[in-house]
């Protein structure tokens, strides 16, 4: 597909996408293309396959018309160039490494980091022997310092999925250009529609669709996104010698939810916009950490830099209560579920030790930091459900 209507907003683009996998067959729907075989016409067609070339047909593994068109329209709605599909948004982080670093290799990393990426950089550099250093994610220019001769990747993140610091993206990718240091962002917070990674000097966005963009919480996937062809197909080299594929019923399922993301999304901006802002006056809560609000560490990039919050935000109790105390909060919700992941129409609650989960920066708070993640149910309701469990906690 291209992009054959520059012209229209964002949102059109979404819902009528440009592209024709069926001429003839005029259905909104995309058809669910299953194959492992493929059959080729001759065997020149065979023999002069190029895996470079993503318009050739070769192994379901690889690409089908129903996995290519959901590549397609999530490259065009972060205005890259190109996407892979990864059966997890960790499979597309692990697909960045071993797309990119070797042993010898320095990697740099937000201290705020989503959890399974750290462990899988450990991973590495206990076994595969790459470096993995992590910096404090309000570095901004300062990260210059910490580029070494060996640095291949730096990894961003903003704001973090949990404690919610928003890094100066455009100043670490000027130090990283100038360096010749590649940057990968993790954007599954913005889902792409309110951080544009490509017009800040990014030069991978990856993102779990498992989120926002399936918005169901019964998909798995995750996608690598480029506008240079060059970083695309060390992906797609890697992505290939690792036999990584994605189903395409799973990707039909994600076709389906994508013309609805964009006004999901802002639904849950709304509402957890709200609710932060309420939650801001109650005396329980020691801070919130929402990047669209002040209290949270950078804040003013945030302003700068993107158009809107989506319903991740977190807050941090007042130290007075202890772990336990907040557990019997997180557990005497009945709107907010506790569990993984997040992107689904249901509200989801859970608290966080963050000492224990980073390295290299200082965690400001003493008190216990919930993450709450806001769904799509009156908001009324949700405010209301957290206030009983505010007062009992207060009494
Ligand atoms: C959920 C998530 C991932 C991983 O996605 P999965 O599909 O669950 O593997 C990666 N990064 C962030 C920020 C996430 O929230």
């Amino acid at each position: 597909m291209t992009q054959k209507t520059p012209k229209h907003g964002l949102q059109t683009r979404i819902v009528q996408p440009a592209d024709q996998l069926t001429p003839g067959f005029e259905s909104f729907s995309v058809p669910v293309a299953r194959a492992s075989t493929v059959v080729f016409p001759d065997l020149a067609a065979m023999r002069t396959l190029d895996w470079r070339n993503d318009a050739q047909w070769r192994y379901g593994l690889h690409a089908t018309p129903t996995s290519i068109t959901l590549a397609q329209r999530l490259a065009a709605l972060e205005g890259g160039n190109h996407a892979l599909l990864q059966p997890s948004g960790l499979s597309s982080i692990s697909n960045v490494y071993f797309g990119l670093v070797k042993s010898g290799d320095d990697v740099l990393i937000p201290d705020n980091v989503y959890s399974p990426n750290r462990d899988h950089a450990e991973w590495l550099a206990k076994d595969f022997g790459i470096s993995a250093r992590y910096y404090d994610p309000l570095i901004g220019a300062g990260i210059a310092d910490l580029i070494q001769p060996n640095t291949k990747l730096i990894w961003l993140e903003a704001p973090g999925s949990v404690t919610m610091e928003v890094s100066d993206i455009p100043a670490i990718t000027a130090v990283a250009r100038a360096r010749g240091v590649i940057t990968a962002i993790d954007n599954t917070w913005s889902a792409g529609l309110t951080f544009r990674p490509f017009d800040h000097g990014v030069d991978i966005s990856m993102q779990a669709l498992t989120k926002y963009q399936s918005g169901g919480s019964d998909v798995l996937m995750g996608a690598t996104i480029t506008v240079d062809r060059d970083l695309h197909l060390k992906l797609k080299l890697a992505r290939m010698r690792m036999g990584i594929g994605v189903s395409s019923d799973d990707c039909s399922l994600i076709l389906r939810s994508l013309p609805s993301m964009k006004v999901r999304f802002e639904q849950h901006d709304k509402s957890a916009l709200e609710l932060a802002k309420w939650l801001k006056t109650r005396r329980e809560i020691a801070a919130v950490l929402h990047p669209a609000l002040p209290d949270c560490p950078g804040h003013a990039f945030y302003k700068r830099d993107f158009t809107g919050a989506g319903g991740l935000f977190s807050v941090v109790f007042n130290e007075r209560y202890t772990p336990v105390q907040i557990d019997t909060f997180c557990e005497s919700l009945e709107l907010f579920s506790l569990g993984w992941s997040w992107g689904g129409a249901q509200s989801l609650a859970m608290p966080y030790n963050v000492a224990s989960m980073r390295t290299e920066s200082q965690w400001p708070h003493r008190g216990t930091l919930v993450r709450f993640y806001v769904g799509l149910e009156d908001e009324a309701d949700l405010r209301a459900d957290i206030e009983r469990c505010l007062a009992a906690l207060a009494a």
